[in-house]
Order: structure tokens, then sequence, then C-alpha cells
């Protein structure tokens, strides 16, 4: 089976300052079977650490993502887990067979504007994966899960407050960013906060086939080559009303 599906572009977004963009699964596929090997050692590591049985252990690790975004962070705050360790020994999966496809660096390299790696996975792993798939040198910064903290505070996707630390550090306001994730949860944030923002669902399970309009969601693709058939130069004076409430998702509750 193939490790991509192609759907049409759909919707319409405006050239941003500064590109937000995912890695797992938006610029290779992880989920076609790398992510199935680190569940495993996910659950190893739980099973181990807290002294459940396998099954909990599964269960908690599901139950923590859903919850959260990511199982890290339910394991930090429940379990008092160092982050650092889980993600680190995790990670450590073979990635030999890792692939992209489809001119993915050209795709990157056109892309107007600055480029930022977005990513919940670990620094260690995702620089692997960047050399891997040649991507290396592409993007102006990097933000990865470790260096997800505001105030000290472990803050991964989907943090409004994360993203809007980035957009600081950046000196860039909302509307002129653009996220392109695989992930609903982590667009819709960035929705809210007032960012552009771009599905990608081509590497997603073999591709996620989501054609009807989402309401947080401005333009769909299959592949990074696709943005430019759902770019326009227009400034639209209307996107600036587009700054919505921060939204409410606070783990420290
Ligand atoms: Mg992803």
């Amino acid at each position: 089976m193939s490790d991509f599906k192609f759907y049409h572009p759909s919707g319409r977004i405006y050239r941003p300052k500064l590109w937000l963009i995912d890695l797992d699964d938006t610029l290779y596929s992880a989920s076609a079977g790398m992510f199935h090997d680190i569940h495993v050692l996910m659950d190893d590591y739980i099973q181990s650490a807290l002294g459940v049985s396998s099954q909990t252990a599964n269960l908690l690790r599901k139950e923590y993502w859903q919850r959260y975004g990511v199982t890290f962070l339910g394991l930090w705050l429940h379990h008092g887990i160092d982050p650092v360790d889980f993600l680190t020994k995790t990670h450590n999966v073979d990635i030999s067979s890792v692939k992209t496809r489809g001119l993915m660096r050209q795709s990157l390299v056109s892309l107007p504007g600055k480029k930022v790696l977005f990513t919940n996975a670990p620094n260690h792993f995702a620089e692997r994966i960047l050399k891997k798939i040649n991507l290396r040198g592409v993007f102006q910064a990097k933000y990865c899960v470790n260096d997800m903290k505001v105030f000290g505070r472990w803050c991964p996707k989907p943090s409004a407050a994360m993203l809007q630390k980035v957009l600081t550090n950046h000196g860039i306001r909302p509307t002129e960013a653009c996220l392109i994730d695989d992930n609903l949860c982590n667009l819709k944030v960035a929705h809210q906060l007032g960012l552009q923002t771009v599905l990608c669902k081509g590497w997603h399970h073999h591709g996620t086939e989501i054609v009807k309009p989402i309401n947080y969601v401005d333009a769909q693709i299959s592949h990074l080559r696709d943005i430019p058939k759902v770019l326009t130069r227009r400034q639209e004076s209307k996107n600036n009303k587009r700054l919505r409430k921060l939204p409410m998702q606070n783990p420290y509750d």
C-alpha cells in the first residue's frame, strides 16, 4: 500500500510571513508503521515505571494522548515521570525505512516567508528524521517538544500559550502566521488564536479524506507541494477580524 494519498487541494490562504510546520505525518509518513514501534516502547516504559500491567499501560498512554495531545504530559502531571527521559527512550526506534516523496525539500524551500519546524517530537528524533528525509537546513528555526515550555511549564501542542510564545519570539502577529499540521486539535487552537490553518492529510494513516469545509481550517492539502495552489498574495483586510479570544485549554487546571 502506498504511504501517501492524494486529494485535490481546497480552500485559500493569504501569504503569511511565518510558516509553522509540523513534522510527523505532515512532512513524511509516521503513522504508516513507525508510530507503532514508538507506542510499543511507550507501553513498555509506562508498564515498568508505574508497575502496571501491559493493558493498563496501553490504556494510560491512549487516555493521556486524548486528554493532553501528548502522552508525556499526563505522565509528568500525574506520575512525575521525567518527560525528557521518557521521550528519549521511547523514540529510539529504527527509522531506516522512513522516507518522504514528491520533492518535499524543493516544496519547502520555495515557500515564501520564514519556515519554522513546530513539532511535539523530541529534538534528537526530529534531527534524525530531518537528516533521513533530506530536510536539514530548510528551517530557520525549530521548536521541538524539549523546547515547549512557557514560564517553566511544559506546554506542547496544542498549547495556545506556546504558540503565542513562538510568535512573540519572531515578532509576528497571529494573522501573519500559518500553521500546517495533520492534527485537527492543533489547527483548531491555532485558528482560535488568529493564525491561518492548513490541514495536511496525505500522509496521515495513508491519507485522511476530509473534503467538507471545517470552520477552523482555511485550506486542505495532501502535500506541501500543494501550497501554491491554495496560496494568494492578496492581503485580506477581513483577515484581521479573525483575532479571537485565547482558547481555554489549560492542562494545569
Ligand atoms: Mg503530526
